[in-house]
């Protein structure tokens, strides 16, 4: 990291950084001692299961370099809560572990706990614990998020039954799409466009209110981080199924359909492209009602993709007329 921002201070011990930047993110979760214990308490709900998931992420790796901490902490934090709600569970609260980076200062540290902050109240979860250290390499960063889910509710990728529906929440291929407009290999989109695919890269938008109401709805979900085709190939996998994918059904924010017409070459980004965090998921034909309600509730769009298919058939993408796509043809790189 290269923060702009040195002059606004030097970073404070360990023990100070803690009480002052981080102890107000675990105010009101009683069981972190206001971050002053060896370890935090917590009581699952009555019936209910914990839901656990980590990331990390390394600058220049994962975010890049001059991302502002805002992005960098929002996206830290959403890609946790994205794998709870593919599980079905609700964010309850998580554990931080920072490793500064030499260069780090306290005005990038303060910044990044800020907009943490604010992410914890709009999705209902708090601080309970962590670590924070130095490192002589790259500044990285790694969440725990714990959730709840109803005992035995939780949504598997191994459960999809063929002949069920496949659904994918939101729009495909927008970050993919917002990160190559960052490295600069992507031009000529209007300006808004590229504000719109760049801060869906940068800031993610986890499917909160829709994946706890999947439980008992869908068979199988998984959110979208290493591309449409190969994690519904996961879901395959683990269910030992395969799956036919209509690319005519595929949903498109408004900036994707713009710029797939101007080059639609970059239709592989929708179908291949990464870090989108959208929840895809497998539903029978019978639940196609309370998937609708679910959706609808959630104020999440959700769209019928395709469906599975039998065993050994693998992930097919077809087009208008049920012709196979190669999915070289795609300029796909991941097979
Ligand atoms: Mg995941």
């Amino acid at each position: 990291m290269a923060p702009a921002d040195k002059a606004e201070g030097k970073r404070p011990d360990e023990f100070t950084l803690i009480e002052e930047v981080f102890a107000p993110l675990a105010a009101d979760a009683p069981g972190a001692f206001a971050l002053k214990d060896d370890a935090a308490l917590y009581r699952a709900g009555e019936g209910c299961e914990t839901v656990l998931t980590v990331d990390a992420i390394v600058a220049g790796v994962h975010f890049l370099p001059d991302d502002p901490p805002e992005s960098v902490a929002r996206k830290l934090l959403r890609v946790n809560l994205s794998d709870l709600a593919a599980k079905g569970a609700i964010p309850k609260g998580y554990l931080l572990v920072t490793a500064w980076a030499d260069e780090t200062s306290l005005g990038w540290i303060r910044r990044f706990a800020g907009a943490l902050l604010e992410d914890q109240r709009r999705y209902g979860l708090a601080l309970w614990g962590g670590d924070t250290v130095r490192t002589t390499g790259p500044l990285t960063l790694s969440l725990t998020a714990i959730g709840e889910v109803s005992a035995g509710a939780m949504l598997p990728r191994g459960g999809a039954l063929e002949g069920d529906d496949v659904y994918v929440s939101g729009a495909l291929g927008d970050a993919a799409l917002g990160l190559e407009l960052l490295r600069g290999k992507l031009t000529g989109l209007g300006p808004e466009d590229a504000d719109y695919l760049i801060r869906r890269y940068r800031e993610p938008d986890p499917r909160s209110t829709l994946g706890p109401r999947l439980c008992g709805i869908a068979s199988a979900a998984l959110d979208v981080s290493d591309g449409l085709l190969a994690d519904l190939g996961h879901i395959c996998d683990a269910s030992g199924k395969g799956a036919r994918i209509e690319r005519d059904r595929l949903p498109l924010s408004d900036a994707a359909k713009r710029a797939i017409e101007r080059d639609s070459s970059l239709f592989s980004f929708v179908a291949g492209g990464g870090d989108d965090y959208e929840i895809l998921f497998t539903a029978p034909a019978a639940m196609a009602g309370q998937v609708k309600a679910a959706a609808t509730e959630s104020a999440v769009a959700v769209t019928k993709i395709g469906c599975i298919s039998g065993a050994g058939e693998g992930v097919t993408l077809v087009d208008g007329s049920g012709r196979s796509i190669p999915l070289k043809q795609l300029g796909y790189r991941h097979f």
